[in-house]
């Protein structure tokens, strides 16, 4: 303390580490199986990891890269978006490379925002939406995704997101496939999301990183909505869709005005990052149809393999239609604390979760739910269920 005063300002106080930081350092200390963190145990393909090796070889992107990103990936972003969903972007205006969606996230709500302005973000919310509207001086207000017990999926409940809007609403943050809930935002739900948008005038930024990872249903692009092309800031990432977290490649797609406002951010921010990385990302978005659809086959079994473990294993299992998640519940064990459960789960059995009560304002609706990642080897897998039975013994 200096001057009487924490460190950490006022607006991030109530931040510590987050809980990924938090629950994979756990995993290491205790030998355990990471079903926390949402990282696959396997590179991404060989060929677009040859890419990146040829990039550094030929001293492409080796010194700082363009602001907005090497042109061969803002044109390969461009392409992507038309051939997957007719959008048509300008790749020299509309198209902004960043240091992951993480970045991009940041970016955009310190572009966006006022202090003072409200950002409606569906609940359980990704952690660093909570942190990145405080930096903006903004505040948040959750709309509660809630489970259905017809569909086993959770669902957004549209007359709540209507009644969240309030004049001081500057922007909805939307996140769909959505972490942690898996849940994928049907063509209704988003259509009536763009009306009210455009009937309120509000701002969309809408976090699109699990676009290609859709099991059940369709992922659709608010962008594509009517009357959304304007008022829309889309972010993807190389992340999760090629299997290479530790690359940091994202963008923004949006209005050549919008993209400016966030680009002003961004260059203070890391103003570049990941040089010859871009040019690999490049090649990965030309990849074939059938890499997206070998992808998903694949990771739409990891799902059922684990899905029915963790049903096996006494936990309520919550369907996800998208994402590399699954979000359960552990009332059937008799227990009501996420937190503490994630925190004894791998002295009880070896694995390690991660509790979404954290990803809620609300201390009631996530209180009791923990999410598991199942991008990892099929034999990681199958050992770490073989190690979830034990829990009902335990009980
Ligand atoms: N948004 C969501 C919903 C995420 O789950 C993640 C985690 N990967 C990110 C953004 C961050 O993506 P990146 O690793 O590209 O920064
Ligand atoms: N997106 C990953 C997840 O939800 C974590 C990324 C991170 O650690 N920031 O598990």
């Amino acid at each position: 303390m200096t001057q009487g005063r924490p460190p950490l300002n006022r607006r991030l106080a109530e931040f510590g580490t987050t809980i990924f930081a938090e629950m994979s350092a756990l995993a290491v200390r205790t030998g355990s199986i990471n079903l926390g963190q949402g990282f696959p145990d396997t590179d991404g393909p060989e060929e677009i990891r040859e890419a990146a090796v040829r990039a550094l070889r030929a001293g492409h992107g080796n010194q700082y890269p363009p602001g907005p990103g090497v042109p061969e990936l803002r044109t390969a972003i461009a392409d992507h978006q038309q051939r997957r969903y007719g959008l048509a972007l300008d790749p020299d205006t509309e198209v902004l490379v960043t240091a992951g969606a993480t970045e991009a996230i940041a970016a955009a709500l310190l572009a966006l925002l006022e202090p003072g302005d409200e950002v409606i973000a569906l609940e359980p919310y990704y952690d660093s939406y909570a942190a990145c509207i405080a930096m903006a001086g903004g505040s948040r207000v959750p709309v509660t995704l809630h489970p259905d017990a017809t569909t086993g999926t959770y669902r957004l409940d549209l007359d709540e997101l209507r009644a969240a809007v309030t004049p001081r609403t500057r922007l909805i943050l939307l996140n769909t496939p959505h972490n942690p809930t898996g849940t994928v935002l049907t063509r209704e739900e988003l259509g009536a999301i763009a009306a009210l948008a455009c009937e309120r005038d509000l701002l969309v930024v809408t976090d699109e990183v699990y676009e290609h990872l859709v099991f059940e249903g369709e992922h659709l692009p608010l962008a594509g909505f009517p009357g959304m092309r304007e008022r829309t800031v889309t972010i993807g990432s190389a992340g999760k869709t090629y299997s290479f977290t530790g690359w940091k490649v994202g963008w923004v797609t949006s209005t050549q005005e919008l993209v400016t406002a966030v680009r002003t951010v961004k260059q203070y921010l890391t103003y570049v990052s990941a040089g010859p990385f871009q040019y690999a990302v490049a090649e990965a978005l030309r990849l074939p149809d059938a890499y997206f659809d070998n992808f998903r086959a694949d990771l739409r079994r990891k799902r059922d393999l684990l899905g029915d473990g963790l049903r096996a294993a006494g936990f309520r299992v919550y369907q996800p239609q998208g994402t590399y998640f699954i979000t359960t519940d552990i009332a059937p064990f008799g227990e009501k604390d996420a937190y503490a459960f994630c925190r004894a789960l791998p002295e009880r059995c070896g694995v390690v979760a991660i509790p979404n009560s954290v990803f809620y304002d609300d201390p009631v609706a996530g209180r009791s739910q923990v999410r598991f990642t199942f991008c990892k080897r099929d034999d990681v897998l199958h050992e770490a269920v073989n190690r979830l039975q034990r829990l009902a013994s335990w009980a």
